[in-house]
């Protein structure tokens, strides 16, 4: 069995849904758990203390140890808070899961400034803040595991949504990057693509989705890329009904000319749009180049 005896984790958002199953189980397996949540409504107005503190109650119930958190991930002093509460109840952070997120949707001709810069705020901002105040420890400590929440709507795109796809494939940047400059510390980043059933999807999928897209059969995964046995970084996840399955950027072949000319692109656009064999890094998409 994957155990977390002695690890720290902060999970945002844990309050409901799939944070709230993440913090459940991490705990159930021994680590010591920041149940950080924001307490809001949907669309990420209000607050309040209470989904963070029942969840940490229920861990402690249960027989785990976890604190209870309320404060914003999206602020560089609430993510700092998050961290410190860490520290002061547990002594160290092992593992950051940004989870937390909320929806503004509107079709792109209506949306306004303020929906598009709410939902990049907590995904995008909140993922970077709080990873980053965490980041000093686990670089002393050599140690460290992030998991960050992306989407099928930001990978695939989703009509109504160009905040939230915007924000979830940023997640995805990020989340390479991390992979990147996290390595020579012992620090890897993945990214999931989650579908579950949650307050945020009730409305949205078909009632027989309820019992097969559990937010535990998210959980799992999230549980093996942020234990110490997971060797895989930078890499992103679609998880949910029972299936994991890896998804990839990559570059095709593509067509090249040294007189590249928009009607040469247009004749050879068989070419370009090719999709075998693929390239997956900056530097051999850099190298296909020359
Ligand atoms: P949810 O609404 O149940 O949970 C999100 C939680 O984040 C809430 O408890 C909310 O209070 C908290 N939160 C919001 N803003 C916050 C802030 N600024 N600081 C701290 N906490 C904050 O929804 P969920 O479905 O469990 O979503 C969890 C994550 O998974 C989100 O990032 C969501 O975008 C992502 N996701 C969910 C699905 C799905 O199918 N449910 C699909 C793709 C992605």
């Amino acid at each position: 069995m994957l155990r977390f005896d002695d690890r720290v984790a902060i999970i945002t958002g844990a309050g409901h849904g799939l944070g709230r199953s993440h913090a459940l189980l991490l705990a159930e397996r021994g680590a010591k758990v920041v149940v950080n949540d924001l307490g809001g409504a949907l669309d990420g107005t209000g607050a309040s203390t209470g989904p963070a503190a029942e969840v940490a109650d229920l861990i402690t119930k249960n027989g785990g140890q976890a604190v209870a958190n309320a404060d914003d991930v999206a602020t560089p002093e609430g993510a700092h808070a998050i961290v410190q509460a860490a520290v002061d109840a547990f002594g160290k952070v092992d593992i950051v899961v940004n989870n937390a997120g909320i929806l503004r949707d509107k079709s792109f001709g209506k949306m306004t400034v303020e929906e598009f810069d709410a939902v990049l705020a907590v995904h995008v901002r909140g993922s970077y803040l709080v990873s980053q105040a965490a980041y000093p420890l686990m670089k002393a400590a050599g140690y460290g595991r992030v998991v960050n929440t992306s989407s099928p709507a930001g990978l695939f795109g989703n009509f109504g949504q160009a905040n939230y796809s915007t924000a979830k494939m940023g997640l995805v940047g990020l989340t390479k990057t991390l992979g990147i400059e996290g390595a020579r510390n012992g620090i890897k980043a993945n990214a999931i693509a989650p579908v579950a059933w949650t307050r945020m999807t009730e409305a949205l999928l078909p009632a027989e989705f309820e019992a097969k897209f559990t937010p535990e059969r998210v959980s799992a995964l999230v549980a093996y890329l942020v234990h110490e046995s997971c060797e895989v970084s930078g890499e992103v996840f679609t998880v949910g009904g029972g299936k994991v399955a890896r998804v990839f950027v990559a570059e095709g072949p593509g067509w090249k000319s040294d007189d590249l000319t928009p009607e040469a692109i247009a004749d050879n656009w068989g070419a370009v749009m090719t999709e075998q064999p693929y390239v997956l890094t900056a530097a051999d998409s850099m190298k296909s180049m020359l």
